[in-house]
């Protein structure tokens, strides 16, 4: 696909310099234009900032009808159109929030003899819609529907991190027009959604670009979050990148405005952005930040999709993602022209109890048919793969974010540009299987009611008031622990949850978000580890 003897190469490379200012092509641009202007269903995996949007704003060009781009987030449309208008391209959107007769306006448009646009976005909810679905078929029966681009396809899978209902309709396209070219563009997914995308749209014979998800120019960091964790970030800030421009992370609206707050009182030009915000208001905070007028955003996850400025030195995430596909995206965020920038996350393993409470509640933006059985299930796996990722402070940062990408990476190259591969390591493999059988035990002997740092305690012997409340002073099993390390046997017990032989449950949450839970066990996954017929190993 990289020959250059195609019918369109001259056209293509004019209007490369001519209309868009770029002297050549990124990586796979040229391939997956050549491949999709030859009528093929494509799949593209490209990392955030690879230039997706040539791949098929090109093609439109020189193709002679207009090509249908779905994507999901109306900011991020207008920020496209604002860019084709500005290069002289015709292109025009539909969503649910436009004025009804803006709509009428553009439909009319699109049946007209002399179409004038190349590119027609949508968001998903509009496929489902007879009135669009009607015009598309009007614009194939002339021969000017050129090709269906779907961005964001991840979005489609269920199995992926960002899940979302109106994508699932979008199936119903190729149905409609087989013949049809489909463009499927992400910059995350890992086999299986890749495979769930491809499925659920109905790709034929599809042709699939993937390059490297590595992003050699971001540095890599897990810090142990403390109770100061804003000064902290403040410091980190101050350290390194001292009125750069950057993105925080966190999970609740609350968190975000508390966040952005203490960092004003600390003389930061910070601000905040989450869903619930006014969209004028979002818009505006947006706009003073790509124009420097402020360097540092608080945001939910809402804030992303569609963020082109090239200059962020860092993203730190305040408190633990909801998947290792999520987190990548996000960090994608910063270092886009290609210059060092740090990406920090503050880890603390009560985050996880938090943020799986929120999941199983539907209390997290951009978290969909949360309560539902296979995609809680799917969104729960994802978290506890990152607490897991979080958790290991061994392996190469790169290597476990690539591996869960299907990408082989070799530590070496990631030349100490994380933090495990920065340390001195000087470390020793541990056998740790009695410490996570008496640890198994004991949450058995209080009948599976008690909190870890409950088990913790009790394993190494305290007498608190607590302790003795519960008579639990008088197990077996009280003080088996007192030699054993509380970070060991800590980590023991996280990796007892992160392999889901024991269960985090919450069982009540408050005002402000915290959460308390308890540890059960899970008997079946338990059980080999309870026979004697499973060792624990872990690095210290
Ligand atoms: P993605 O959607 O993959 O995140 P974009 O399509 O938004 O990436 O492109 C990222 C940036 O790269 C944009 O500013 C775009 O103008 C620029 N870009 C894309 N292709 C090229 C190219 N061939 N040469 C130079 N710049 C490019």
């Amino acid at each position: 696909w990289s020959n250059r003897d195609f019918p369109w190469t001259k056209k293509l490379e004019a209007n490369n310099k001519k209309v868009f200012g770029n002297h050549s092509f990124r990586p796979n641009q040229r391939e997956v234009i050549n491949a999709t202007m030859s009528r093929n269903d494509v799949f593209v995996l490209m990392p955030t900032g690879g230039g997706k949007s040539l791949t098929y704003q090109l093609p439109s060009l020189i193709s002679p009808g207009v090509t249908i781009v779905i994507s999901p987030l109306v900011s991020l449309i207008q920020d496209q159109i604002m860019h084709l208008l500005q290069a002289n391209i015709s292109a025009a959107y539909l969503s649910a929030n436009m004025e009804w007769t803006e709509q009428q306006d553009v439909l009319r448009e699109l049946c007209s003899g002399h179409c004038r646009y190349k590119l027609l976005y949508v968001t998903p909810e509009k496929i489902a819609n007879d009135a669009l679905l009607r015009q598309l078929e009007n614009l194939h029966a002339r021969e000017l529907l050129d090709r269906i681009v779907i961005d964001e396809a991840h979005c489609v899978s269920q199995w992926g991190h960002d899940f979302r209902p109106d994508y699932q309709s979008l199936g119903i396209l190729k149905q409609k027009f087989p013949n049809i070219p489909v463009l499927a563009l992400t910059a995350t997914a890992t086999a299986s959604v890749k495979e769930d995308v491809v499925q659920a749209l109905g790709l034929v014979d599809c042709i699939i670009f993937r390059q490297s998800f590595n992003r050699p120019n971001l540095r890599y960091s897990v810090i142990p979050k403390t109770k100061k964790c804003v000064d902290d970030i403040d410091k980190f800030i101050k350290d390194n990148h001292n009125d750069e421009c950057g993105i925080i992370y966190c999970l609740s609206k609350k968190d975000c405005e508390k966040v952005s707050e203490t960092l004003q009182e600390y003389g930061h030009k910070a601000a905040f952005y989450h869903g619930s915000m006014d969209p004028d208001k979002r818009a505006a905070v947006q706009k003073m930040w790509s124009k420097d007028e402020i360097n540092i955003i608080c945001a939910t996850v809402a804030f992303g999709m569609g963020i082109n400025k090239p200059d962020v030195r860092f993203v730190i995430h305040h408190s633990l993602p909801k998947s290792i596909e999520g987190y990548h995206q996000e960090c994608g965020r910063a270092g886009r022209d290609g210059q060092r920038s740090s990406c920090v996350l503050y880890y603390s393993y009560s985050d996880y109890i938090r943020v799986k409470h929120m999941l199983s509640h539907g209390l997290l933006e951009q978290n969909y048919n949360a309560s539902s059985g296979r995609v809680l299930e799917t969104n729960t796996e994802n978290l506890l793969r990152m607490v897991n990722y979080c958790e290991n402070d061994v392996d190469c940062r790169r290597f476990l974010q690539l591996i869960h990408f299907g990408e082989k990476f070799d530590s070496f190259n990631c030349k100490k540009t994380c933090d495990n591969c920065s340390k001195a390591q000087n470390l020793v493999d541990k056998d740790v299987t009695e410490i996570a059988k008496h640890l198994v035990e004991l949450v058995k002997s209080v009948e599976q009611q008690f909190s870890a740092s409950h088990i913790l305690e009790v394993y190494r012997g305290s007498l608190s008031q607590n302790v003795k409340k519960y008579e639990h002073h008088t197990l077996s099993l009280h003080g088996a622990g007192k030699s054993v390390a509380k970070g060991e046997a800590l980590r023991v017990l996280h990796h007892l949850v992160v392999e889901e032989i024991l269960i985090e449950v919450v069982k009540r949450s408050d005002y402000y978000g915290n959460v308390s839970s308890i540890l059960k066990v899970n008997e079946k996954k338990a059980s080999n580890l309870l026979a004697g017929m499973q060792t624990i190993t872990l690095r210290f």
